[in-house]
């Protein structure tokens, strides 16, 4: 769908995106993660041809977007960092306007609004002014103008910046919608962000590519053994030696035992293992309902921070996969030492 070669851009000396190669398929969800300045917005502005490139070329659906922008932007719907809305016009007004813009026919140009509000759920807010608008509003308005002609493409720069909690639920929720019959790429410096609505994320750090892969992928790769986090309801004791006899579990502790008859565990699994489904069965064939699971994900949080920090070498990245494993293998240890302590602590309750 999207064909990045070697995209370079340079302000004088400096260089903002350096060397890009990535290919983008369609109807995934695609994020570029990367601190401030990584060049994220250089290249969407590129990518959407608002931003001419110093090397190298974007072609979307076979389109080079200098050479033949009209049908290379008609794939494309952008919503960037600062969503270009008209504060003195009302919602309606302003959509009809970029309507008009992109060329879509006056036939078909009211239709095209009225979806386009559906999808972000603004219709209610069509006679409104843009300026009296919340900014999840806002976002929202710059979502529908980036959806107006139904492209195949649909680029969003940060849309969750500067939103609430639950605004930023509302436009995740919006932006897995999209991912359906789209090819969405957002950008965020949040890895959460990135991480609970995108199959693949591309790691940006100073204008260069220092990771690619499907989210799941990245975080296999690079975890060393992982972490679940569970809440179960049983009895304690029973609950540690059950899932102790689950296959691929490293070792277990409570974490914390409460009034209702559950008990929160932390589990240490084997590199590379998923006890997830099996840990479930043998839980529910014991009458033990877990009420909560967790894969511990600050091992991704880890992966980010080094992708995008100092360490960056291959060698780096080495040393800090046996980092990993080192401080598994140490929390292990602990883990064994804080269960038996938990165990005695328990036997002096009795
Ligand atoms: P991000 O979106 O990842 O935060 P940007 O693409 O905005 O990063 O910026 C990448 C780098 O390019 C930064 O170092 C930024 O200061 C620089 N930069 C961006 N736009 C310009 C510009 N118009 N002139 C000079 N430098 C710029
Ligand atoms: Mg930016």
């Amino acid at each position: 769908m999207i064909e990045i070669r070697h995209l370079t851009k340079k302000y004088g000396s400096h260089v903002a995106v350096d060397n890009l190669d990535l290919t983008v398929e369609k109807g995934k969800i695609y994020g570029f993660l990367g601190p401030n300045g990584a060049g994220k917005s250089t290249t969407m502005n590129m990518i959407t041809g608002y931003l001419a490139p110093t090397e190298g070329e974007v072609i979307i659906d076979g389109h080079d977007i200098l050479k033949e922008p009209e049908e290379a932007k008609k794939r494309i719907g952008y919503l960037p960092e600062i969503p270009p809305v008209y504060p003195d016009m009302t919602v309606k007004e302003y959509l009809t306007f970029v309507a008009e813009l992109k060329g879509i026919k006056k036939a078909e140009r009211k239709e095209a609004i009225a979806n386009a509000m559906e999808l972000v759920k603004i219709t209610d807010m069509e006679k409104r002014l843009i300026k009296n608008l919340s900014k999840g509003y806002k976002q929202r308005v710059g979502l529908a103008q980036a959806l107006l002609a139904m492209p195949d493409v649909i680029i969003l720069d940060e849309p969750t910046v500067g939103l609430d909690p639950k605004q930023i639920i509302e436009i995740r929720d919006l932006i897995k919608g999209l991912g359906k019959k789209h090819t969405v790429i957002l950008s965020s410096h949040i890895l959460s962000e990135i991480s609970a609505v995108c199959d693949y994320i591309f790691v940006i750090s100073k204008g260069k590519l220092v990771a690619s892969d499907s989210t799941e992928n990245l975080e296999k790769q690079f975890a060393g053994s992982n972490q679940l986090e569970v809440t179960v309801k049983g009895e304690e004791k029973e609950v540690v030696s059950l899932i102790k006899t689950v296959q691929g579990v490293n070792g277990v502790t409570v974490t914390e035992r409460r009034k209702d008859g559950t008990c929160a565990l932390r589990i240490s699994v084997k590199k590379k293992m998923d006890i997830r489904e099996e840990l479930f069965y043998a839980l529910a064939n014991a009458k033990m309902p877990i009420f909560e699971m967790n894969s511990n994900s600050t091992s991704l949080e880890e992966i980010f921070l080094t992708l995008t920090g100092q360490q960056q070498t291959e060698t780096e990245k080495m040393k800090l996969q046996k980092n990993i494993e080192a401080m598994d293998e140490k929390t292990e240890v602990e883990q064994e030492v804080a269960e038996e302590g938990s165990v005695k602590e328990n036997e002096s309750n009795l």
